[in-house]
């Protein structure tokens, strides 16, 4: 499908973002900043939360006890899952216990499970009348479809795991979606302008990861969209971060500080202080990615702490495509 306001291909940033495969080494590791005490973050009665999720379990590591706070304040939760998070072949490899390479049908059984998994995490958050959304669109390919894959220009880009070029039917939001990253804006402004939340979350653009780093430029291109049908249409955004060098394994105990060599951007880090309740359950909830558990129980483990860190972004004009990669792929 094509998006005429979008068609025009414009360098909307110079922001660089790095996989996590991207030599992450101690040399090219930014100055560390001046510690400025985060800010305790409020959350407002009523709040209307969408949390972006690149692959299941970004939305606990991030915001659990957000999620939590906002349903306990008599506000609203819904989850829109980028990915699957299929696209993860030494995870795909030790669920099959005999170290054969895995096939296209393997990739897509890994990414019901994660689905599965990502259900019974958040029921361990007791939301309420939560509502989840999975997207499928290809774990490991977002970055491409700012850039490579943007319209009906040329084919879809289809997946190096499962084989597919486009969401199953079911999942679809607009029936014609495929995987092209205007389909992808698309898909989420449908998302936002029907769920009119007051507040997101979603990854910050100097995330390692380039899905996650990807998120953030299509949830930014999603609102422009949303807002040249709903002019009046506002929304805080927060952003939460997941992959950054060593951070947070950096330093152990029970609380989550910013990661020390990232700027907190205009607003300050924002932390909010969770209740021992709403940590057990955060846990709890880790603890129910049993596939990711399998590998990096260590690295989940890590997000489980007494407190949540946030950020504002600095600017949200972002115009999708671009000519350059935003986000470096392995
Ligand atoms: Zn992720």
């Amino acid at each position: 499908m094509r998006q005429t306001s979008l068609s025009a291909l414009i360098l909307a940033t110079t922001v660089i973002c790095v996989s996590p495969n991207a030599s992450a080494t101690a040399t090219q590791r930014p100055t560390r900043r001046p510690h400025v005490p985060p800010t305790l973050l409020t959350v407002p009665e009523g709040t209307r939360l969408l949390v972006v999720a690149p692959h299941p379990d970004d939305e606990v590591l991030g915001a659990g006890g957000l999620m939590q706070r906002v349903h306990e304040t008599g506000g609203t939760v819904r989850v829109v899952y980028l990915t699957n998070g299929e696209g993860y072949p030494e995870g795909v490899e030790a669920e099959e216990h005999g170290g054969k390479t895995p096939t296209p049908d393997d990739f897509r059984g890994y990414g019901r499970r994660r689905r599965h998994e990502a259900r019974t995490a958040v029921e361990a958050l007791a939301l309420g009348d939560y509502k989840s959304t999975f997207l499928c669109f290809p774990d490991g390919g977002l970055c491409k479809l700012m850039r490579s894959y943007w319209s009906e220009r040329r084919v879809a880009y289809r997946s190096p795991y499962t084989r597919l070029d486009r969401p199953p039917l079911a999942e679809r939001l607009v029936p014609a979606t495929e995987f092209r990253g205007e389909d992808l804006t698309q898909e989420l402004a449908q998302i936002i302008g029907d769920f009119r939340p007051t507040l997101i979350v979603v990854p910050r653009k100097e995330d390692q990861h380039s899905d996650h780093c990807a998120a953030w430029f299509f949830l930014a291109d999603a609102l422009a969209a949303v807002r040249r049908v709903q002019p009046d249409y506002s929304v805080d955004v927060l952003n939460y971060i997941v992959h950054f060098y060593s951070w947070p394994f950096e330093k152990d105990g029970p609380t989550l500080d910013p990661p020390p060599h990232l700027s907190s951007g205009p607003s300050g880090w924002l932390t909010l202080p969770l209740t021992p309740d709403e940590e057990r359950a955060k846990r709890q909830a880790l603890r129910r990615y049993q596939t990711q558990m399998h590998v990096m129980s260590w690295f989940l483990d890590g997000f489980a702490k007494s407190n949540e860190v946030f950020s504002k972004p600095a600017s949200i004009d972002v115009v999708l495509p671009v000519r350059r990669d935003l986000c470096d792929e392995p």
